[in-house]
């Protein structure tokens, strides 16, 4: 009898300490979440970790003659390094794709994601956005032959490419409940299934077709853009003075013209197909 309630009592015990540091353990990690901004000040050549795009011709992608992630974002993220720790930081390019980036953000794993990512009111309930920095629309890319001249061409007989984790998906199965939507991994993936037959368009944003007409002018795009599709950097939501820090220097990038000069080096020579 003794020893049963002795072993209760320890058990009790037990618990209570491992509630104990279940839950100075969950305080720690949501008090203590290292502040980025104060890294950004404080150290002395601080690295900061953006999540781009590999797969995403223009905006980011991997040059396998450089070794190299490159792109409009890719650029972008390294002016605002610049700006934000005077020259003297470093930037670290982690590769995330449409589905894997918000994840990867709110587990840490990333200070920021600079990747074609759209400011939408679901997103904006779990990330924090700066200031907008580039403007997309939704397209269609598909076969210079293609019978498709925009949405209102897709009938019940088509199969749309999109892909997963982008507004570009759920926005064709809004707007083209009638059509076959296959959703792939990422932009490499979905423009190989188009160039193997296995759908009549691939939707995306127009800036990111363009890329691929870039690659390969058997293709184009079908139409007008039919939304709109503004694009932010996502901050974690407890990285508030990290997100003024970004914001006041995306203003620096857009006031002293190294902004127009990434643009231009990047959209340039497409920009008759954007505006
Ligand atoms: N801008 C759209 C989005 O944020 C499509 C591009 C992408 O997949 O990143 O979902």
């Amino acid at each position: 009898m003794l020893r049963f309630k002795k072993s209760k009592k320890f058990k009790v015990l037990t618990l209570l300490l491992f509630t104990l540091l279940f839950l100075t353990g969950c305080v720690s990690s949501t008090s203590t979440a290292p502040n980025i901004a104060e890294r950004v000040l404080n150290q002395e050549n601080p690295v900061l970790r953006w999540g781009v795009k590999a797969d995403t011709k223009l905006f980011g992608y991997y040059n396998i003659g450089e070794g190299e992630i490159e792109g409009f974002d890719v650029d972008i993220a390294k002016a605002l390094t610049d700006v934000m720790t005077d020259g003297q930081g470093e930037v670290e390019l982690i590769e995330v794709t449409s589905k894997t980036r918000i994840p990867l953000l709110l587990n840490g794993n990333i200070d920021g994601i600079i990747a074609t990512m759209t400011i939408s009111p679901e997103r904006a309930e779990v990330v924090d956005f700066t200031d907008v920095y580039f403007d997309a629309g939704q397209s269609l890319l598909v076969p210079n032959d293609s019978h498709l001249n925009g949405l209102g061409d897709l009938t019940a007989d088509d199969t749309v490419i999109a892909i997963k984790g982008s507004t570009s998906a759920q926005n064709i199965r809004d707007l083209a409940p009638q059509v076959t939507v296959i959703e792939l991994e990422n932009y490499s993936e979905g423009f190989v299934a188009l160039q193997s037959g296995q759908g009549d368009a691939l939707t995306t944003d127009n800036a990111i077709l363009l890329g691929m007409i870039s690659e390969n002018n058997n293709y184009r795009l079908a139409g007008e853009n039919f939304t709109e599709e503004p694009y932010g950097i996502a901050i974690s939501p407890d990285q508030k003075e990290f997100l003024d820090q970004v914001n006041e220097a995306l203003d620096t990038i857009q006031e002293n013209g190294v902004y127009d000069e990434i643009y231009d080096k990047w959209f340039g020579e497409v920009l008759g197909g954007i505006e």
